[in-house]
């Protein structure tokens, strides 16, 4: 999903991101070093700017992401990194507010952390999408299986094939699997687009995941095939 650059605020906020990755760069990462090699981190904006940075969410850099759960099964590579892009149709600057997973069509999707279905939808450019809250963190995953349907208990997301339904309002234990990757809204291949906010502000999910391998070398024992 992208987003015309519009608002100051996320200027602050990429800007910020950028130059706090830049900081991160000299992370060990072991048992994924091929692996955080993928990881692009988009830097257009960062050097014509002379915005201040903003601070990253504290929780970045603390120890509690060793209990988060990797949010792609059969995890094939990083397709498109969170940030500023050039559109390769019309060569208008857009912010590409997630990260983009790439996985088999059907991969079952993880929630990355306990927390409750704010939302199920489906639009034409995220497709068929699940919504969390955890706390001040909200993690949206894009383009899944299955589609919206509503009863007089609710909305939920249902992928019968997967053998998923998701229930709008339910809550959600981390690792649990929520969906599976698909092709729904705006995508040329299966992917899962995922995005990352802290107290409504965008997080470069590559920061987060970069975290969650440096505090749990196990973290994807068969996901790199
Ligand atoms: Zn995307």
């Amino acid at each position: 999903m992208e987003l015309k650059l519009q608002r100051n605020r996320q200027i602050l906020l990429i800007v910020g991101t950028i130059i706090f990755s830049l900081g991160l760069s000299q992370l060990q990462l072991t048992p994924t070093q091929a692996l955080d090699n993928k990881i692009e981190t988009n830097s257009i904006t960062a050097q014509s700017t002379h915005l201040p940075p903003l601070e990253p969410p504290t929780e970045i850099a603390s120890n509690i992401w060793q209990n988060a759960s990797f949010p792609v099964e059969n995890f094939q590579s990083y397709t498109s990194p969170f940030g500023y892009r050039r559109s390769p149709v019309d060569g208008q600057i857009q912010f590409h507010n997630g990260l983009d997973m790439a996985a088999p069509l059907g991969s079952y999707v993880r929630s990355w952390w306990t927390g409750k279905v704010t939302k199920v939808a489906q639009d034409a450019a995220c497709g068929t999408s699940i919504t969390i809250q955890s706390g001040d963190w909200q993690h949206v995953y894009c383009h899944l299986e299955g589609t919206v349907e509503k009863s007089d208990k609710g909305h939920y997301l249902i992928d019968r094939a997967g053998a998923i339904q998701i229930w709008q309002g339910q809550d959600i234990a981390v690792g649990a699997r929520i969906a599976r990757i698909g092709m729904t809204g705006r995508t040329t291949g299966p992917h899962l687009h995922w995005v990352l906010r802290h107290n409504g502000n965008y997080v470069d999910p590559a920061l987060v995941i970069k975290e969650m391998f440096k505090q749990n070398a196990s973290l994807m024992p068969n996901q790199l095939s």
